[in-house]
């Protein structure tokens, strides 16, 4: 049983040699238990936040211990009456070819689900963050302008087709040219900026004619920088997340710019609100599987995985989604479905 497991905690970006792949013995299945064989893994942004000793919404991952993730897998073998060899679950398996489950906080999935990698993305925790994030938070209306970044990815490209069908003017703004032209010409986003572009302030203040009314928040830094002036009073702002921060290991430097968006919050009346999606909103699961469900079923949502094959390769597929290399959502196919 093959195994990633945290060596070391990266000071900045994390590298190769924070991970080290690991051979045990098959786990044990005692009565009560499934055996499970990951066929996906989940990689996300989040896991970065885990290879830090800090406090925050979820534990870290301890030195030595197995990466966290969440995985799509077949039953192999079965000690509980509630599965049966072949079942196909969603577990929060980690970085491993096998795992043991008693059964809690597994989900069962249709056994012939023609995407099984989907609960991954389109159909689980990401595609919950973007339908709550964007609709309970962000509010948006008919007419109204969404600005949202790391739009090719998993979260942002559904943010930008929801709000699309909410009957929003939608801005993405992505990393280089083939990512901007996917979002425009494949999502259907009005416009998509690329944040490498030396003039990205200007480019995006003229895409916003009638400034931001929400801002959904996932990247931080240059990008809120060229947001904060558009955004009109009574803005939304879900803050999602700040990817472009998570290898920082102190403030950059520069003037203090607080004073500036608290004046700017206050006298736009503008409401930033954080969320962790499974905290906030997993009692809603149903509501958002039932519209996204039906929205893919119509053809009205578009979903790109980037697949890299193979278990051995997930460091460097994780290293490389803190650097804009994924293309869609990152997912590592561990083994046969
Ligand atoms: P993506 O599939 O969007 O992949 C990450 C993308 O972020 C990269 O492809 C890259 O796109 C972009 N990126 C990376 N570094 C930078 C940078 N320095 N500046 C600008 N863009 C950068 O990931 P997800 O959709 O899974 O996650 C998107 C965001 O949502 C993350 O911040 C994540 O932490 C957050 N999130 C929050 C949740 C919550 O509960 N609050 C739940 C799920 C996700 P590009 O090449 O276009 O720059």
């Amino acid at each position: 049983n093959r195994q990633w497991v945290l060596a070391s905690r990266p000071q900045g970006a994390p590298t190769a040699d924070n991970f080290r792949l690991e051979v045990s013995a098959m786990p044990a299945v005692n009565d009560g238990q499934v055996l499970l064989r990951s066929v996906y893994l989940s990689l996300d942004p989040y896991m970065r936040g885990r290879m830090n000793d800090a406090k925050s919404y979820a534990e870290p991952v301890a030195l030595g211990e197995v990466m966290v993730g969440a995985s799509v897998c077949r039953v192999v073998e079965s000690k509980n009456s509630a599965y049966s060899v072949g079942d196909l679950v969603l577990s929060f398996g980690g970085w491993q070819d096998y795992h043991v489950s008693d059964g809690i906080g597994l989900m069962a999935l249709p056994a012939d689900m023609a995407r099984p990698s989907y609960a991954l993305g389109v159909l689980g925790m990401p595609g919950l963050t973007a339908y709550m994030g964007l609709l309970d938070i962000g509010d948006p209306q008919p007419g109204e302008t969404v600005v949202v970044a790391a739009a090719s990815g998993a979260v942002g490209s559904l943010v930008g087709q929801i709000a699309k069908l909410k009957g929003c003017k939608v801005i993405g703004i992505a990393g280089g040219d083939e990512k901007c032209r996917y979002v425009r010409d494949t999502l259907g986003f009005d416009a998509c900026i690329d944040h490498k572009a030396a003039d990205l302030a200007s480019q995006l203040a003229s895409a916003c004619g009638e400034g931001i009314d929400v801002y959904f928040e996932n990247v931080g830094g240059k990008v809120f920088d060229a947001v904060l002036p558009l955004l009109n009073p009574k803005a939304r702002i879900p803050l999602c997340g700040l990817i472009s921060q998570y290898n920082a290991s102190e403030l950059p430097a520069g003037p203090d710019r607080l004073g500036l968006l608290m004046g700017n919050l206050l006298v736009k009346k503008i409401k930033m609100q954080g969320f962790i999606v499974f905290d906030d909103y997993g009692h809603r699961y149903n509501e958002f599987m039932q519209a996204m469900v039906a929205w893919l079923q119509q053809g009205k949502i578009q979903f790109r995985e980037d697949i890299v094959d193979g278990l051995e390769k997930s460091p460097e597929a994780f290293i490389g989604l803190l650097e804009g290399k994924n293309f869609g959502k990152l997912v590592v196919q561990v083994g046969a479905e």
